[in-house]
């Protein structure tokens, strides 16, 4: 569930040498998209099932307002972490799940909590994103504060970490999607987690209020309302 900073491929470097990762590329004016054009799944994974209901739980809740081509979503065999998003600066790379583990739909909201909340807003001057300092997540950011503190075993650095706002926000957007689903097997998946006390989730009854303010940040984003295509 890491934050991933990382150099991009730049036009030109000279051939030979190591290839960084390209960012997703931009065009056109930004428009408001459903979900399934923002990311772009896997689709020989056998994590693409799962992958297909989470995406389409969140796209369910809200769209995104955006200029980029789909964000490829990978796969991992990776057991160190439950996923990553990476980025230059206030460009996306890509979102990375693990298949390991047995809780994907969960990683895979998690990390696409981190790319609505860096490509909604982005301070080029203070890398702020959208969770720490944007007016339509004021409430959000109240309703939070008053969560238990979920804590992580491990140092300091790693619990500062987890109750970052970034960290705190991408874990709020991913149980919300995951309680709204109306998707029996992510409510089951759920209702695991919180009958586990898995830190990464919060108690149904302390979630509630915090769960309406998540929906209510894209509600006043103007991100709810998608535009059915007309018919020809
Ligand atoms: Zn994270």
């Amino acid at each position: 569930m890491q934050l991933k900073s990382v150099r991009c491929t730049t036009e030109d470097l000279p051939m030979g040498q190591r290839r960084y990762p390209e960012c997703v590329a931009r065009e056109g004016k930004p428009r408001l998209r459903s979900l399934e054009d923002v990311v772009a799944l896997p689709r020989r994974s056998p994590l693409a099932a799962e992958l297909q209901r989470a995406l389409a739980a969140a796209s369910r809740l809200h769209g995104l307002r955006s200029d980029l081509s789909p964000v490829p979503v990978v796969a991992t065999a990776t057991i160190s972490e439950a996923g990553a998003y990476r980025f230059r600066k206030r460009d996306p790379i890509d979102l990375r799940v693990s298949r390991v583990g047995g809780r994907s739909a969960l990683g895979f909201l998690h990390e696409l909590g981190h790319l609505l909340d860096h490509q909604i807003f982005y301070d080029r001057k203070t890398r702020s994103w959208a969770s720490a300092v944007h007016q339509a997540f004021a409430p959000w950011r109240e309703a939070a504060a008053l969560l238990d503190k979920r804590v992580l075993p491990g140092g300091s650095s790693r619990q500062r970490y987890f109750q970052s706002v970034h960290e705190v926000w991408a874990r709020s957007y991913a149980q919300t999607v995951m309680l709204r689903s109306a998707d029996s097997a992510l409510a089951r998946q759920l209702g695991k987690l919180q009958a586990e006390d898995d830190a990464h989730i919060w108690q149904a009854a302390q979630f509630a209020a915090v769960a309406i303010e998540v929906e209510l940040v894209f509600e006043r984003l103007g991100l709810r309302q998608l535009s059915l295509p007309l018919a020809a």
